[in-house]
C-alpha cells in the first residue's frame, strides 16, 4: 500500500559503517544452538527470536513484574536508533546483550542491563531506493544463531554480522532491488538456516521463501509461492500473469519442530484489480506449510482467494495447542487483514473456524463453515474500470495488520490489535494497468476512511470458547505488537505514545509510560541477574504515518522495578573509546 509519493531514503555514508567497542560485557558470543532455538519458549530469562519462539506466542513465563507492582515500572536506560524514519523492530536478548535494528536496516548491540552501546552497523543503501519501498524504509529485527547476528536490508540483501564486533561474516544478494523487491521482515533461523521473505507485492514480484545456511551462507533452497507451469495451482493464474503476481513473504514465520513444518504468509495478488487474474490466483493472501529442509510446500490455506482489496496475508501466524469440541487442536492462528481471525489445524491447513475481528465487514456475506471460502460481495469488488467503490470495510490496512498479536497458552486467550475503518478503491482502466520492472503494479488508487467512533481496539479473545473477553478503545489507529506474561499482564502501545500494561483478565491499564512518539514495534521483557526488563521502540513511521501527523521519535526504552541497585541501572558509556574528529590534542 504505497503512499503515492513516497520520499527517497537520505542516502547514507557511502561506505559500511561499523563501528564496534573494546571490551564487551562476558556474553557467549557463541550463541544459541538449533536445540536452543526449539526450547526459546522455555528459556525463561531470554528472548532468542522475533515471537520469542518458535510458536510466536510472544508469551513470557517470566512473573516478577505483576498486577500488584506494576505501577512501579520505571525506564532505566534509552538509546537513540539514527533516524526518524519509524521503528517496527522487535529486540532480541542472549547472553546479556540486545540486538535491535532501527529504519533502514541499521543494527545495533547493547549492554541488556546498562543500555551500553556495544556497537552498531548500518548498510549502504544505493541511490534510489525509495522508490521500491511501498511503507517506509523499516525493519522488523534480527535473528540470530551461533556467531552471527542476521538482518535483511531494504535493498534486498541477507548480512550475517559477527555478534561480537558488528562486522560483516557474510552477505548475499537476494533480489534485485531495483525490480521492486526489498527486504524488511525479520530472518528466521531453523535447523540452521537462514529462513528469509521478500517484499513487493505492490511491484508485481513473484514472491518467494529462500533459505541460506546459517554458516556460510550456501543457498539451501527457494519457494515460490506462485506456482509455475506444470505444478498443482499455476492453473488458478490465466497465461503469464503468475510471473508478475505478488504473493510476497514480507513479514517472519513459524515452525513446528514436532511437525518439521515451517509456516509463512504471503501477500496480496498483483495488480490490485481482481478481474485481470480470474481465478484464485493460488498461493496469495494464503498460509503455506513447508519442509524446512527441501522448502517443498506440504499444504496452503487460502484466506482471500482471486483478492482485489490489498489483503494479505502475510500476518505471521500462533501456533497454539488448543481444545475444541472436546479434541485437542494443533492450531495456527492469525488475525487477518481482511477482517477475520483464522484457527486453522497446523498439520493440514484445514479450516476449523474464523470470527470477524473489526465490525460492519462487507467484502464478502461471510466464509463457507467448513471450508472457510469467502463468498465475495461482488458489488465491493474494485474492477479495472475507474469506477470508485466505497466503503468497503475493513480499510486495506486491516483488520489487524503486521504488528503481531500475543497468546497466552494457560489461558487460551489471544491479545488482537483491531483497527475498524474502511477505504475506498478505484481501480485504473485496463489499459492503463502495465507491468513495468520496479515501478508499483496496483493499478488502482486507494484511500482509508474513518467510521466514527475509536479506530483502535486491543481485543482479548478465548480462543477455545470463541469469544471475545474485553477491549482497549484508542482513536487512533494501533500498529504496536502485543507481549504476553504468565503473571497476568499484557504490554503493548499506541499512537498517542502511551506503552502501557493491562490486566490480561480485565483489560484494565494498570501502567502507563508517555514515550515521545507513536508506537509501532512490540515490546519484550527479560531477565539478568535476577532483574526483570520490559522494552519497547518508540518512533512514528510505516503505515500509520501516511494518515496523521504525530510527533517523530526514536527511542528505545527499557524499564525495570524502581528499587534497582543505585550506579548499576542506565551507568553504561556511550561506549566511545577514542575521540575523532576536530579534536586533537595539545601540541607540545
Ligand atoms: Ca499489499
Amino acid at each position: 500500500m504505497p503512499r503515492p509519493s513516497f520520499l527517497p531514503a537520505p542516502s547514507l555514508c557511502a561506505s559500511l559503517v561499523a563501528f564496534a567497542i573494546v571490551g564487551l560485557p562476558a556474553a557467549s558470543v557463541a550463541g544459541p544452538t538449533d536445540a536452543d532455538l526449539v526450547a526459546a519458549g522455555k528459556n525463561k530469562s531470554e528472548w532468542l527470536m522475533y515471537g520469542r519462539s518458535y510458536d510466536n506466542q510472544r508469551f513470557s513465563p517470566l512473573t516478577q513484574v505483576k498486577q500488584a507492582n506494576v505501577k512501579g515500572l520505571r525506564p532505566v536506560w534509552s538509546a537513540t536508533l539514527d533516524s526518524l524514519d519509524g521503528l517496527e523492530a522487535t529486540p532480541v536478548v542472549e547472553g546479556g546483550v540486545m540486538y535491535v535494528t532501527g529504519a533502514h536496516a541499521h543494527v545495533f548491540a547493547f549492554d541488556a542491563v546498562n543500555g551500553r552501546r556495544l556497537w552498531q552497523w548500518a548498510p549502504e543503501e544505493p541511490e534510489g531506493l525509495g522508490t521500491v519501498l511501498c511503507c517506509g524504509p523499516v525493519n522488523r529485527g534480527v535473528a540470530i544463531h551461533g556467531d552471527h547476528v542476521y538482518v535483511l536490508t531494504l535493498d534486498a540483501r541477507v548480512v550475517a554480522l559477527d555478534k561480537a564486533t558488528g562486522k560483516v561474516a557474510w552477505e548475499k544478494v537476494i533480489d534485485d532491488w531495483q525490480a521492486g523487491y526489498s527486504a524488511t521482515g525479520a530472518p528466521l533461523v531453523v535447523k540452521g538456516k537462514v529462513i528469509v521473505g521478500i517484499a513487493g507485492g505492490e511491484y508485481g514480484v513473484r514472491g518467494y521463501i529462500r533459505a541460506y545456511d546459517a554458516k556460510t551462507g550456501d543457498l539451501a533452497w527457494t519457494t515460490y509461492t506462485i506456482p509455475g507451469p506444470g505444478e498443482p495451482g499455476n492453473e488458478s493464474w490465466p497465461g503469464d500473469t503468475w510471473k508478475t503476481g505478488g504473493g510476497a513473504t514480507w513479514q517472519s514465520g513459524a515452525f513446528d519442530p514436532a511437525l518439521n513444518l515451517l509456516y509463512w504468509g504471503t501477500s496480496n495478488p498483483g495488480p490490485w484489480t481482481s478481474n485481470l487474474r480470474p481465478g484464485d490466483n493460488k498461493w496469495t493472501a494464503s498460509l503455506v506449510a513447508m519442509n524446512p529442509d527441501t522448502g517443498v510446500i506440504q499444504w496452503g490455506f487460502q484466506y482471500t482467494p482471486n483478492d482485489g482489496w490489498d489483503y494479505d496475508g502475510n500476518n505471521t501466524p500462533i501456533l497454539a495447542d488448543i481444545t475444541l469440541n472436546g479434541k485437542p487442536v494443533k492450531a495456527a492462528l492469525q488475525s487477518n487483514r481482511n477482517g477475520f481471525f483464522y484457527v486453522l489445524d497446523r498439520t493440514n491447513g484445514k479450516f476449523l473456524y474464523a470470527t470477524p475481528t473489526v465490525e460492519g465487514i462487507n467484502w464478502t456475506t461471510g466464509l463457507d463453515p467448513v471450508t472457510g471460502r469467502p463468498a465475495v460481495n461482488e458489488a465491493m469488488r474494485p474492477l479495472a474500470d475507474g469506477k470508485p467503490v466505497v466503503p468497503i470495510i475493513p480499510g486495506l490496512e486491516g483488520g489487524t495488520n503486521w504488528f503481531p498479536m500475543a497468546f497466552n497458552p494457560e489461558t487460551k486467550i489471544a491479545f488482537v490489535p483491531t483497527n475498524t475503518w474502511a477505504m475506498s478503491l478505484t481501480g485504473y482502466k485496463s489499459e492503463d494497468i502495465k507491468y513495468e520492472p520496479g515501478k508499483v503494479y496496483m493499478g488502482m488508487d486507494y484511500k482509508m476512511h474513518t467510521l466514527g467512533g475509536p479506530i483502535g481496539r486491543l481485543r482479548a479473545f478465548d480462543v477455545e470458547k470463541r469469544k471475545w473477553l474485553w477491549e482497549i478503545p484508542s482513536p487512533l489507529p494501533v500498529f504496536a505488537g502485543v507481549l504476553a506474561t504468565k503473571s497476568g499482564l499484557v504490554f503493548t502501545g499506541d499512537q498517542l505514545g502511551f506503552f502501557y500494561a493491562a490486566d490480561a483478565k480485565t483489560g484494565k491499564v494498570l501502567w502507563k509510560y508517555q514515550t515521545g512518539s507513536g508506537i509501532n514495534a512490540s515490546p519484550v521483557t527479560y531477565e539478568i541477574g535476577g532483574k526483570q526488563y520490559v522494552a519497547i521502540l518508540s518512533g512514528l513511521g510505516g503505515d500509520p504515518g501516511f494518515y496523521f501527523s504525530a510527533p517523530k521519535g526514536n527511542s528505545l526504552v527499557v524499564f525495570a522495578l524502581d528499587n534497582m541497585p543505585a550506579g548499576k541501572a542506565g551507568a553504561g558509556e556511550w561506549g566511545v573509546t577514542d575521540i575523532e574528529g576536530a579534536l586533537t590534542p595539545v601540541p607540545k
